[in-house]
């Protein structure tokens, strides 16, 4: 080709009214020619002396010195994507036809090109997104720290949101209080931004964030009337801005400033949308996580008064069951040794009260008992030493037989003669004993028997005691073992009792590393089953 000039144009896709040209923007009113070509998306030749040309199309060729132009649109999958232009700026001539093809063939491969390299640059960008993305939410399920986790996430959004300064807002009381920034020092507003709180009211596009739940584009912030300009930020040219959204309401901003207007399209705010989803969920986890810490606190202190509340409580029933047990253990002495006739012959009318006194000063014995030794085992571990828990059982059973006889019921025993000691404390497992007993002649009619075994077996020595009795129902199994815990609570229950002695029965027992379990049925009777560790020389495993 033997033209003087050629030139190649880039349109930008989202300005369809303007082309550039190493920086220079054309107007497309001012070259009607090309603008045809372009629309009708085919080559078009001008000739500048043609009556029938355009004025427009004449002033430039009179303006740039061109004869006739060769306008060939680049176009690619229907797209066109930019066009480059011959001009004739030596003869007077029209391009040829061949010279036309020939333009046309490299405009179709230099779209094609074009259109690659778009594509190819389109994905690298939406990779160092995805990338930038990934950080954000990587920092943010890694750390509770907010301040750090907005720091990461506006270093993400520079890498591929095309500004020169970028901070967060979090909304208190109506106003917008940035709390993380960067890149303010280029501009020397690293002063002004530190806290700077802004009255949402007072700004527009605040308030229409806040209200649409979506980001907002100012292109050109000295064109834009939603902007209100203000000395210090002058340098600011362009904006675009994120609400952050926790449960649909907004709780900030995450904004970036361009010191070029136009810097900035609806792909940015995009971006900038899906960082501010990583922010909104850093703020609610930094939210929870102080509620936690509250409520933490708070439990502590609840949990500190308890316990003062506990040991309150239970140095009071401790010197109540002090005062109790010097009286009661004189009463008991006494009513025994009425009964026993030693203070006296007793009248059949005296016999009855006498045994009545006898019986329950007993029971009023043993219920000091429970609370002393639960109140001591909860203080201090019981000791670990050998007890012959056989000839234990045989005592207890002989203690009861006396009782078991005079309220009509048969005690046996079936007690293995080769036992070997078990890990406990002598007192604490005759409280055993005497509980289990007691509460299986206690449930059982008269009539009923109660069956004592014991015997060893692979390293345990197991205590069972059966009764004939009423049973349990189903649902109170599992709680028979609680402190207090009866099955008959009432006001009116017909067996006396506080709900202790099971408790005690486990609490003692598990101090000493053994278990107790129940089987029991409804009007047929109640199994108890509790094992011990052998005694080990030298130790326990
Ligand atoms: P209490 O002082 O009331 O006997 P316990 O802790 O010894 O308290 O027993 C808790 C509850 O378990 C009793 O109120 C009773 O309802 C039930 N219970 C315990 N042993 C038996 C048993 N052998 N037969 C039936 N019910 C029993």
């Amino acid at each position: 080709m033997t033209q003087s000039t050629v030139l190649a144009k880039w349109l930008n896709p989202e300005v369809a009214d303007r082309i550039s040209v190493l920086g220079t923007i054309y107007l497309m009113e001012e070259h009607p020619a090309t603008l045809r070509a372009l629309t009708e998306q085919r080559p078009l030749v001008v000739q500048a002396a043609d009556p029938g040309s355009d004025p427009a199309d004449r002033q430039s060729a009179q303006l740039y010195g061109w004869t006739s132009r060769l306008n060939v649109p680049l176009v690619t999958r229907g797209r066109t994507v930019g066009y480059v232009e011959v001009r004739e700026s030596r003869c007077e001539r029209l391009f040829t036809e061949e010279e036309v093809r020939l333009c046309q063939t490299i405009a179709t491969d230099a779209a094609t090109a074009i259109e690659h390299a778009r594509l190819f640059q389109a994905e690298q960008e939406q990779r160092a997104f995805a990338e930038a993305l990934e950080e954000a939410a990587a920092v943010v399920s890694a750390t509770l720290n907010l301040d750090q986790v907005l720091d990461r996430i506006l270093q993400q959004v520079a890498r591929v949101v095309p500004g020169d300064a970028f901070n967060v807002m979090l909304i208190e009381e109506g106003k917008a209080r940035v709390v993380r920034w960067r890149g303010y020092e280029r501009w020397g507003g690293e002063d002004k931004i530190a806290g700077l709180s802004m009255p949402i009211s007072a700004y527009p596009i605040l308030a229409e964030m806040v209200q649409t739940g979506r980001p907002v584009i100012v292109k050109d912030t000295a064109q834009d009337s939603r902007w209100v300009p203000t000395d210090n930020w002058l340098w600011l040219k362009c904006y675009v801005s994120a609400p952050i959204l926790v449960t649909g309401e907004t709780v900030g901003f995450l904004n970036v400033d361009g010191a070029q207007p136009d810097q900035f399209g609806p792909a940015d705010a995009q971006r900038l949308e899906a960082f501010a989803h990583h922010a909104a969920i850093a703020i609610e986890n930094a939210r929870l996580f102080r509620d936690a810490l509250h409520q933490t606190d708070e439990l502590q202190i609840a949990l500190a008064r308890l316990e003062q509340a506990d040991q309150l409580k239970n140095q009071f029933i401790q010197n109540v069951s002090h005062e109790l047990r010097q009286p009661l253990a004189l009463i008991r002495g006494y009513a025994e040794l009425l009964a026993a006739g030693e203070m006296g012959r007793l009248t059949s009318e005296q016999r009855g009260p006498i045994d009545i006194i006898t019986r329950r000063a007993r029971m009023l014995g043993d219920l000091v008992q429970d609370i002393t030794l639960i109140l001591e085992a909860e203080a201090h571990r019981p000791s670990q030493e050998p007890v012959a828990f056989d000839t234990l059982a045989r005592a207890a059973v002989e203690d009861f037989q006396v009782i078991t006889q005079q309220i009509g019921l048969t005690l046996e025993a079936d007690i293995a003669s080769d036992c070997p000691p078990v890990v406990g404390e002598a007192s604490y497992l005759r409280r055993v004993l005497d509980n289990l007993v007691g509460n299986a002649l206690k449930f059982t009619p008269q009539g009923g028997t109660v069956t004592v075994r014991l015997w060893p077996e692979e390293g345990q020595v197991y205590l069972q005691v059966s009764d004939t009795g009423i049973g349990i129902p189903p649902r109170h199994l599992p709680r028979i073992f609680e402190r207090f815990y009866q099955v008959d609570g009432s006001a009116r229950r017909r067996y006396g009792g506080v709900g202790l002695g099971l408790a005690l029965v486990k609490e003692i027992i598990e101090s000493f590393a053994g278990t107790v379990s129940v089987e029991s049925k409804m009007g047929e009777g109640s199994t108890f089953t509790v094992t011990l560790p052998v005694y080990q020389e030298g130790g326990q495993d």
